[in-house]
């Protein structure tokens, strides 16, 4: 097939050409964010075994020579290119252009008569034919000369292509509107990342204050519980240390039957009454501190 230099629209070329070696794609494959690369700059990224991020949207991708294969191709993408690569023409209306060297020579010789040049046309058959043809094939037919007809075809033909030009034009401008809306997504997508995480921050930053009030307050509460523990027990430790001396006094007395027997007995009474009253007078004979009450206040 006949090489032809396309000229691609700049919004096609857009979409056909590799971040990465800045070339039409060859085997397009997907990242997982939906953006195309070719699958050797891929794997040439992920040979050299260093975090990869996406080179339009920054987002993080684990590559291994492994993944950048298991990764999608794109078909549509693909199919533009492989038909590229191979220069493949796109299909053509005949007597497009002057441009159409051979194809124009095909018809300088009649196939039949080939030594007959094809100057005429038939407009009944719509065929071109030479001298002897219109003889044989084409009596009575009318006929107009080869060049003429290409003139009108030119004509029709010129205006379809004015209309596919407008066609691929709109078609880019559409592709080109696209492209504006992905990146506005990406825009989105971003500040609503940033104020995601913004939110979480403040979170944990206010949850830590939170934290932080608690503990201490819990803290303060267990230290007055303990000292409200040490108030009950160091005067009762007195009492205890009191009464053991005097019990100790007198028995001692008793035991080596000594004058003093009968002071030690007067203190000895003295201290028993003493504290007796004390826990008379006191509602429960060990107070217990209301600690467990007082705490669960700050489980909530
Ligand atoms: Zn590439
Ligand atoms: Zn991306
Ligand atoms: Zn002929
Ligand atoms: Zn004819």
């Amino acid at each position: 097939m006949a090489g032809r230099s396309l000229s691609l629209p700049p919004a096609l070329q857009q979409e056909l050409i590799c971040g990465i070696c800045e070339e039409i794609f060859s085997t397009p494959k997907d990242l997982p964010c939906l953006h195309t690369f070719c699958q050797d700059c891929l794997e040439q990224r992920a040979k050299t075994g260093q975090p990869f991020n996406c080179p339009i949207c920054e987002t993080r991708v684990e590559l291994t020579p492994e993944v950048v294969e298991q990764m999608p191709e794109n078909p549509a993408i693909l199919n533009i290119c492989d038909r590229i690569h191979n220069q493949a023409v796109m299909p053509q209306l005949d007597d497009d252009s002057e441009e159409e060297d051979e194809e124009a020579k095909s018809y300088t010789f009649c196939k039949t008569h080939t030594t007959e040049k094809l100057q005429l046309y038939c407009v009944q058959c719509k065929v071109p034919a030479c001298t002897e043809c219109l003889d044989e094939t084409h009596a009575g037919h009318r006929m107009m000369t080869l060049r003429k007809a290409l003139d009108d075809r030119k004509a029709v033909v010129t205006s379809f292509v004015t209309r596919g030009k407008d066609l691929v034009e709109n078609y880019c401008s559409f592709v080109q509107g696209l492209r504006e809306t992905e990146k506005n997504l990406h825009e989105q997508k971003k500040q609503a990342d940033s104020s995601i995480i913004q939110a979480y921050e403040q979170m944990i930053k206010k949850l830590t204050e939170t934290k932080e009030t608690m503990l201490r307050d819990v803290n303060n509460k267990h230290h007055q519980n303990l000292q409200a523990i040490r108030q009950t027990r160091d005067p009762m430790l007195t009492e205890v240390y009191n009464l053991t001396v005097a019990c100790d006094a007198v028995n001692e007395n008793l035991d080596h039957e000594r004058a003093e027997f009968n002071d030690q007995e007067k203190n000895l009474i003295r201290v028993v009454k003493m504290v007796t009253e004390k826990v008379a007078n006191s509602p429960t004979p060990l107070p217990t501190p209301p600690l467990t009450p007082e705490l669960l206040e700050w489980d909530t």
